[in-house]
């Protein structure tokens, strides 16, 4: 499918006015620009059709000239963490696709660190651990990009994201503009950030000093927790649904006795029910039969109406 530019556009080695801070020089060369790309290839589910235009950024700066340029063109644009929360259609994805992956960096200033959009959870949390601060090491084992992140207000048994953010950067995606907002002004849920139609640039976590061997042992007492109870080395898209609180969906679906249903290659995961798990070849429409077999067992069994936490693309 012709995307209706050259590619080249994208290629520029330097986005616009792009530079880097407080020099003259320009700032880092753009990631590029990749059209017709498996999003299998690019989710932890391994479900999905081609991305007609992937961008891209290495930068919070070229990331929000990215938005820029995708939207005076016109195109639909979407951002794309580490993939791990999303089931994706087999048709693919129309318009761009900004992917965070390049644009990795943690800044450590006191009590602070700020990490860009792209930074892997795994890799602030031992940052974190290395700088001697406390209060991310829940985080580890949950297969996300800090953009991803913030996005779902991922978290867990310990707490969430946002209980540590002090701010976050944001780009507009519809008009490109580039605001902070603090905590107060967060209106942060369940799994939702609530931060609407924006792409997350980079965020400023307040963490509290702390003994480098007791953040390791927390971070790895979590991590054992969590790979005992998740098929962690299966491809999933993390939770199917959200908790329909106070019950836990993975429970609520296992007393409806789904665990091990398979609809093609997509299986309610026999370890742990609110994770389906590729079997081998699934695809975005077995995992929407499963969704909705799900759904209604759930629903005539238990009465409860259970609301997706999976992203749909
Ligand atoms: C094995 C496994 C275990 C998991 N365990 C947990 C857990 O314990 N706790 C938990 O909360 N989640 C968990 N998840 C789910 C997933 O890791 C989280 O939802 C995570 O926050 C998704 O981050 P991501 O970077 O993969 O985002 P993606 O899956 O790439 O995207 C998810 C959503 O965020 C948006 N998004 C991504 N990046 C940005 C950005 N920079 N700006 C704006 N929007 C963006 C996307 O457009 C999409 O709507 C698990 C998943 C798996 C596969």
């Amino acid at each position: 499918m012709s995307i209706g530019w050259p590619m080249s556009w994208f290629d520029e080695p330097r986005l616009g006015s792009v530079r880097a801070a407080g020099t003259a020089a320009p700032a880092r060369a753009f990631g590029g620009a990749r059209s017709d790309v498996p999003m299998s290839q690019l989710t932890t589910f391994q479900v999905g059709g081609p991305a007609r235009l992937l961008l891209e950024p290495l930068d919070p700066e070229s990331a929000a000239e990215t938005v820029r340029r995708v939207r005076q063109r016109g195109l639909p644009v979407r951002v794309l963490g580490n993939g791990s929360n999303l089931l994706v259609s087999d048709a693919g994805v129309e318009g761009a696709v900004i992917f965070t992956d390049r644009m990795r960096r943690c800044i450590q200033d006191e009590d602070r660190i700020r990490a860009w959009a792209g930074t892997h959870l795994v890799g602030l949390v031992n940052y974190a651990a290395k700088v001697g601060l406390s209060g991310v090491e829940g985080l580890i084992g949950i297969p996300a990009q800090v953009g991803g992140a913030v996005r779902m207000n991922a978290g867990g048994r310990w707490g969430e994201i946002f209980d540590v953010l002090e701010s976050v950067t944001v780009c507009d995606l519809e008009t490109g503009e580039v605001r902070t907002l603090t905590r107060s002004e967060c209106q942060p849920t369940y799994r939702n950030s609530n931060l609407g139609n924006v792409m997350v640039l980079e965020c400023v976590l307040r963490l509290k000093p702390g003994d480098r061997k007791a953040i390791a042992e927390a971070t790895k007492e979590h991590l054992l927790e969590k790979n005992a109870v998740q098929p962690v080395t299966e491809p999933s898209a993390g939770c199917i649904f959200k908790n329909p609180k106070p019950d836990s969906a993975g429970k609520v679906i296992e007393s409806c006795g789904l665990k091990g249903t398979r609809i093609g290659g997509i299986e309610v995961s026999p370890k742990h029910a609110n994770y389906f798990v590729n079997v081998g070849g699934g695809t975005c429409d077995d995992a929407l039969r499963l969704i909705e077999l799900v759904r209604d067992r759930v629903r005539r069994e238990r009465g409860i109406e259970l609301q997706l936490e999976v992203q749909l693309w």
